[in-house]
C-alpha cells in the first residue's frame, strides 16, 4: 500500500515537472521565425531538420501585431529568432537585446541589406541601423521580401544561421537552399520576362509596400497611404493624386486584403478606374493556407495581377 502511494507520488512528481517546463523546454530547441516570408523561407531550408514556429500569427497584421509576455519569455530562450527587421517588428528589437542571457541565436534580416534599404519616401537608401524616428516619412520600408532577388539573400542568411545553431544537419539545409534558390530564380525570371513586355510603367497601391520590387523590374510605385498599412491620406493628397492618375492615364489602383478598399474605391470613381488586389504577402489567410497558397503561389498571383494594370502585350 505504502509503495503504490509512493509510485503515485513519483508519477504525480514527473508529471508536474513535465508541465511546468515543457514550454520552456520546447522553446529552447526550436527556431521562431518572426512573419510569414520569414517563416516561410526558414520552414523551407529547415525541412526534416530543426523545428520551425512561426512568432506572428498568419493572418494577423504584422505592422500592428505584439506578443504576449509569455510569447516573449519563449522567443527570449529559444534556439534560434529569426525576424525580418527594418521597423516592421518594433518588439523584437527588444528580445535580441534580451535574448543574450540565454545562448539565443539572433539573426535581423534586414541587416543582410547594408546601403540597401530604401527610405519612407521611396527616394533614399540606407542601412537598417540609421533610423530617424523623428520623421515618420523616413522610416525604412521593410518590405524586402516582395523582390525575388532579396528574399534569395534572405535565404542564405538564413542557411548560415540554421548551419551555425545545428551544424550536424549542414548538408540538410544547403540542399533546401539550392532547391528555394532555384524556386526564387525562376520567379524572378516569370516577372523579369513579364514586365519587360507591359506597356506601363507606374502603378498605383493604397499601402506603399512594393518599392523593392519596383526598383528591380524599373517601374514605379506610386502610393496613397504609407509604408504602414495604417496611415489614412489627406483629402489634398487625394486630390493631388486624381489628377496625376488622370493626367498618366492611369486605370488601375491596388488594395490589399483586409485594408485600403474605401479609399481605393474613391480613387478609382473619381478617376473612372478599377479597384485590383496586390497582396504584400506580409500574412496568409486560413483560407489560403488551406488551399495551399504560399509566398511562391501570391507572388505569382500578384504578377498576373501586374499584367492586366501594367498593360501586358
Ligand atoms: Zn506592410
Amino acid at each position: 500500500m505504502k509503495r503504490a502511494l509512493f509510485i503515485l507520488l513519483l508519477l504525480c512528481a514527473v508529471l508536474f515537472s513535465g508541465c511546468s517546463s515543457q514550454s520552456q523546454q520546447g522553446a529552447e530547441k526550436k527556431v521562431y521565425a518572426s512573419t510569414y516570408p520569414v517563416y516561410y523561407l526558414t520552414g523551407r531550408i529547415a525541412e526534416n531538420g530543426i523545428e520551425v514556429a512561426a512568432v506572428v500569427p498568419s493572418s494577423a497584421d504584422p505592422h500592428n501585431w505584439e506578443p504576449s509576455p509569455r510569447q516573449m519569455a519563449e522567443l527570449e530562450s529559444c534556439k534560434l529568432f529569426i525576424y525580418n527587421g527594418a521597423g516592421l517588428e518594433p518588439w523584437a528589437d527588444k528580445v535580441s537585446s534580451l535574448a543574450g542571457d540565454n545562448d539565443t541565436a539572433v539573426l535581423e534580416l534586414a541587416s543582410v541589406f547594408q546601403g540597401q534599404l530604401i527610405d519612407g519616401s521611396g527616394e533614399k537608401t540606407g542601412s537598417p541601423g540609421e533610423r530617424h524616428p523623428e520623421d515618420h516619412n523616413h522610416e525604412w520600408d521593410p518590405h524586402f521580401w516582395l523582390d525575388p532577388v532579396m528574399a534569395k539573400e534572405m535565404a542564405v542568411a538564413i542557411r548560415e544561421a540554421l548551419i551555425q545553431v545545428d551544424p550536424d544537419n549542414k548538408e540538410l539545409y544547403v540542399e533546401n537552399c539550392a532547391a528555394l534558390e532555384q524556386d526564387l530564380d525562376k520567379l524572378h525570371e516569370e516577372y523579369t520576362s513579364t514586365l519587360s513586355r507591359c506597356r506601363k510603367k507606374e502603378f498605383v497601391v493604397t499601402h506603399q509596400a512594393f518599392g523593392y520590387l519596383a526598383k528591380r523590374y524599373g517601374l514605379e510605385q506610386i502610393s496613397v497611404m504609407g509604408i504602414s498599412s495604417e496611415s489614412e491620406p489627406s483629402p489634398s493628397r487625394l486630390a493631388e493624386l486624381t489628377k496625376l492618375l488622370k493626367e498618366s492615364n492611369i486605370r488601375c489602383i491596388f488594395t490589399e486584403p483586409f485594408t485600403g478598399e474605401k479609399v481605393a474605391q474613391t480613387l478609382a470613381a473619381e478617376t473612372g478606374g478599377e479597384v485590383l488586389e496586390l497582396n504584400p504577402i506580409g500574412g496568409l489567410t486560413e483560407t489560403q493556407m488551406e488551399s495551399g497558397e504560399d509566398y511562391l503561389s501570391i507572388m505569382r498571383k500578384n504578377l498576373e495581377q501586374l499584367k492586366v494594370a501594367l498593360e501586358y502585350e
